[in-house]
């Protein structure tokens, strides 16, 4: 597989020669002044969204198992709220900074404004290695950072969700935690709960299930009915295996699909459902397959959609060239570099980015956090509905800035979100 230029796996991009690796708030500030330079935006605004509104750094002890104390660092960079909460994932990994946060929050208000959330973004982690720590251990961290960060969350203020290192179950911990304290249960202050404890049905497939609803559009775009259109997808896991079961479901032929031991290839096509996920059966993927190609051969497989969906930084200056697909749908964040992705732009291949492919995760926490204000719990069936209508409307939107300019549809949708944000901020004005 290509080798990743850092070792960010989500975030971290490198410079468009190549050379340095970009950090993920440089990437985030370079793509925010590309967006500006095509719209009508006062430049303070544009200047004002290059740093983010707050980040709480906060000391995280805890008592190991073997009694000793140990401190760790944990962060939330709060980017911009003008549009509403801020809305973001917690990750526990051992290369989470602050630098990391402020870039990966500034996206999430891209991401939450291109599908018109009422949410501003937010980024938070602790860097930690989680492997190392005991579920208990695990408890005790959690509970202690929704300690040091209760005064700057909560449902109406900022409303953090699993990322990577984190789950469903360190959202339960959070939310009990936070309600302990403020002396009542209090739901919607984390989204991606267990759906017992007021998490959302559909909320675990939804950013696989936004990729395949993207990719059926964009194929519908290009003029190719699903049926018989070939898909290669990297990564099996959330993201990679829904997506790749929907997209079986709706008619298309998956040619080959991979976890981190390689990737299992079959022209004719692949019976998705009989290859276990991620979740179902960690690194199974080549076990079952009769033959296995490289990650590395997937990227470059001549298919009509190439769908990115384990890790950044996977197509680069390197392999742009060699990328045969005419579409690439980003599952993963930040799968191209930025140096790839001019190569990509520049032979035609067709990007569609991650802030709209992916973002049917943060759309479903919208509905979960809905869910828990109103006391109310959707139906599965609802909650698709619902995704479906909020992706073909965000698509819509991307899809006129694309047809009425000569931009790629990373940069229409930047600048989709960015008008919002900006107009929201024209229209609220600066105070005092
Ligand atoms: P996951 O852990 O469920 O699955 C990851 C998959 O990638 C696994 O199949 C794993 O084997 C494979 N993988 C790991 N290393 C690999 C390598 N070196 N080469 C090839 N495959 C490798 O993760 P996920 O939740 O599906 O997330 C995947 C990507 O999507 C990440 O970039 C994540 O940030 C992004 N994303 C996830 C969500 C979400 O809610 N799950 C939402 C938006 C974006």
């Amino acid at each position: 597989m290509a080798s990743s230029s850092s070792s960010h796996d989500d975030g971290t991009e490198t410079t468009p020669d190549g050379s340095e690796p970009e950090s993920a708030v440089e990437t985030a500030r370079r793509q925010l002044q590309g967006a500006a330079d095509r719209l009508e935006i006062d430049p303070n605004i544009v200047e004002r969204l290059k740093h983010p509104t707050k980040v709480h750094e906060v000391t995280v002890p805890i008592e190991r198992d073997d009694g000793t104390v140990e401190l760790f660092t944990g962060y939330r960079a709060q980017h911009d709220s003008v549009r509403g909460p801020y809305k973001g994932g917690l990750r526990y990994h051992p290369d989470v900074s602050r630098d990391e946060c402020v870039g990966l929050g500034m996206w999430m208000t891209w991401k939450c404004a291109v599908m018109d959330l009422p949410f501003g973004g937010a980024k938070g982690g602790i860097a930690v290695d989680p492997k190392e720590l005991s579920d208990g251990e695990t408890e005790r961290l959690t509970r202690r950072f929704a300690e040091e960060l209760r005064e700057v969350i909560g449902p109406t203020v900022d409303i953090p969700a699993p990322d990577m290192g984190t789950d469903p179950r360190t959202m339960a911990w959070l939310m009990d935690a936070y309600s302990m304290q403020e002396g009542e249960t209090i739901a919607g202050v984390v989204t991606g709960k267990p759906p017992v404890i007021g998490g959302s049905e559909g909320r675990e497939e939804a950013p696989g299930r936004s990729v395949a609803i993207v990719t059926e559009l964009a194929c519908e775009y290009y003029d190719r009915p699903l049926e018989g259109t070939t898909v290669a997808i990297q990564g099996y896991g959330s993201v990679g295996a829904n997506a790749a079961r929907l997209l079986d479901d709706w008619g298309a032929t998956i040619v080959a699909v991979s976890d981190v031991n390689g990737a299992m290839y079959d022209p004719d096509g692949i019976d998705t459902r009989a290859v276990p996920s991620h979740d179902e059966e960690p690194e199974a993927v080549t076990d079952h397959a009769d033959t296995v190609i490289g990650n590395e051969a997937l990227l470059t497989l001549d298919v009509d959609v190439l769908v990115p969906a384990a890790l950044g930084n996977v197509i680069t200056e390197e392999n742009a060239d060699a990328v045969a697909a005419d579409i690439v749908v980003e599952g993963a964040n930040g799968p191209t570099t930025s140096a790839g992705d001019a190569i990509l732009a520049d032979r035609g291949v067709q990007v569609i980015p991650d802030i709209l492919a992916n973002a049917g995760g943060v759309t479903v926490s919208y509905f979960e956090w809905l869910q828990d204000i109103n006391r109310r719990a959707w139906s599965l069936e609802r909650v698709n509905e619902e995704l479906e209508a909020e992706m073909n409307a965000a698509w819509a939107a991307v899809r006129s800035e694309f047809d009425a300019r000569e931009v790629t549809w990373r940069e229409a949708a930047y600048v989709v979100a960015l008008s919002r944000v900006g107009e929201a901020h024209e229209a609220r004005g600066l105070w005092p």
